[in-house]
């Protein structure tokens, strides 16, 4: 995975990039803007997932420091800091965490209540995740079918495409080779995901 075109991007950017983000990212972000907090689990998979996207180390602590309401610096110092710091591999066992892919996100501690991490495909009420896809735009109903049709069937991440196809399928149908404004290869990868999104609008 590659950060946008080998380029660092800085915290105050990624409020702008959200459009390019699958709906699993874009509920952590959105539930982070409205409340100022994510549980754990929500924090290591966007923290994952900015990192991939090409947000540093120091970037990470600025975006975090400033998302979190009501916090004081002591306790971000002290509660948060070293998670995130973990997150890129500078402390305790000093791995270099990836990014979550969909199998990962799909299966892994399945949200619990005020949790937001997770698949919206998977972990979402059917009613509760319409409404976020039409929130992106999707307002066509034989998508939103579509996506009802692929989530019973649980083929979650063929709905998830779905969305991407129809949110992109101007830029899809002007690039070669996507002319039936199809995706060609499944994404499997949130980070896949935004790459390709970016690299359509760019
Ligand atoms: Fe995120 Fe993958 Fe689910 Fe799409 S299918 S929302 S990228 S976990």
């Amino acid at each position: 995975l590659t950060s946008l075109n080998g380029e660092t991007i800085t915290a105050a950017q990624i409020d702008g990039l959200v459009q390019h983000f699958p709906l699993c990212m874009r509920h952590l972000h959105l539930t982070l803007r409205q409340t100022g907090h994510l549980k754990h689990f929500g924090r290591l998979q966007y923290t994952l997932f900015l990192k991939g996207i090409g947000l540093s180390v120091e970037e990470a602590l600025i975006f975090w420091r400033q998302a979190f309401k009501g916090v004081t610096d002591d306790k971000f110092n002290k509660e948060y800091r070293y998670n995130i710091r973990h997150s890129y591999g500078l402390e305790g066992n000093r791995r270099n965490y990836k990014p979550h892919s969909c199998q990962q996100i799909l299966t892994d501690h399945p949200p619990g209540p005020g949790e937001s991490h997770g698949c919206p495909y998977r972990h979402f009420s059917m009613d509760n995740l319409i409404a976020a896809v039409q929130s992106m735009g999707v307002n066509e109903k034989g998508v939103l079918d579509g996506v009802k049709k692929d989530v019973e069937a649980k083929k979650f991440h063929l709905a998830c495409n779905r969305v991407f196809e129809f949110t992109r399928r101007k830029e899809l149908k002007e690039v070669a080779g996507h002319r039936d404004g199809s995706l060609g290869e499944t994404i499997t990868h949130p980070n896949e995901y935004f790459e390709k999104s970016w690299k359509l609008v760019h």
